[in-house]
């Protein structure tokens, strides 16, 4: 795999002494995970420089415990002067059920209809979480959309990726915002960083992700289901509201192409195996810049021994490369 500059820089370069200029406001990407909730710890505890802002790209969509947990650490933050910024597109829920307004695709699951599966294109991280951060740092900058950014006026926006996830580090891909990974510098695994969390009286630190995210693995699938009755009945709801194509493509008269599901399956979540030993790994939560993509749920459980010799492809496996948005031709 080819490394990255921002890999590269990230082995090298310290929080403190960017060569490249002095950035006009230090933010912190707050995925609200393990990663990202060290990395405010440690600037509280004046381990790492302290952030401006803390920056929350709130889906409107996340389970109670990671609400639960932000309020807890806008108290913590707060002691030090650092601000907790929510910041919001929308409900992904309401506006994807809202015939008249213009949402996203979430990567639902599709059934076509000669058999096969596919998976919709994603484009909610992108939406309803990274866009409202870029946002929200040209509104602190001082420039927002449509003002330009002036040539050399940037934020340094610090991400919470561990050493196990290198690969994920990226520049940013706008001038106004260069990323940071102090989790890289120091060399922390997601280990190093529980520890942490732990010895400092949040060891219970959730994995942030919407409810409703078709990545989830069985065993997020069943948290929800056996701990939230109220938010499984409206998964339940949402499940079969999306069936047969989201209710905005339907009304500008685009005629589904197979059914839709939020299970790996493509079962409707009532009656999908839940309680089996597939399907059960989850991904890491949903961060606007290392995103979750399933991957971790693809692979076969721990214990399962991998095959010595590839699987036959089967009529129904998900091609990574079906990808297509709701409605398209294929
Ligand atoms: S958690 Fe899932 S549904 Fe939510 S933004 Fe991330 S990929 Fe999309």
């Amino acid at each position: 795999m080819a490394t990255t500059h921002a890999q590269k820089r990230a082995a090298t370069e310290t929080h403190h002494d960017s060569p490249r200029g002095k950035p006009a406001l230090r933010v912190l990407s707050l995925g609200a995970g393990v990663q990202s909730s060290t990395l405010l710890l440690l600037a509280v505890e004046g381990a790492i420089p302290r952030f401006d802002a803390a920056i929350f790209a709130d889906t409107g969509w996340e389970p109670r415990e990671v609400y639960a947990h932000l309020d807890r650490m806008e108290q913590t933050a707060a002691r030090v002067g650092i601000p907790i910024l929510r910041v919001s597109t929308g409900n992904l829920r309401t506006d994807l059920l809202n015939p008249t307004r213009p949402s996203a695709y979430l990567p639902l699951f599709v059934r076509n209809p000669d058999g096969t599966r596919g998976l919709l294109a994603r484009q909610c991280t992108h939406n309803y979480k990274i866009r409202p951060i870029k946002a929200k740092i040209r509104e602190l900058l001082g420039y927002p959309h449509p003002r330009r950014v002036p040539p050399g006026v940037f934020a340094e926006q610090a991400i919470g990726i561990s050493l196990e996830e290198i690969h994920r580090a990226k520049d940013a891909d706008v001038r106004y915002l260069r990323n940071v990974f102090p989790l890289l510098n120091l060399g922390w695994t997601r280990a190093d960083c529980h520890a942490v969390l732990t010895a400092k009286g949040w060891p219970d630190v959730p994995k942030s992700a919407c409810l409703g995210c078709p990545f989830h693995g069985n065993t997020a699938w069943r948290r929800i289901r056996d701990t939230d009755p109220d938010a499984w009945a409206e998964l339940l709801d949402f499940d079969a509201a999306i069936r047969h194509g989201l209710p905005r493509t339907r009304a500008m008269g685009r005629p589904p192409r197979g059914t839709f599901y939020l299970h790996r399956s493509c079962r409707p979540l009532a009656q999908a195996s839940l309680d089996d030993d597939t399907h059960t790994a989850d991904p890491d939560g949903c961060s606007p810049w290392s995103c979750r993509n399933g991957s971790a749920e693809q692979s076969p459980p721990a214990t399962e021994p991998a095959p010595a010799t590839p699987a036959p492809a089967q009529a129904d496996q998900v091609r990574p490369g079906a990808a297509r948005r709701e409605g398209e031709t294929r």
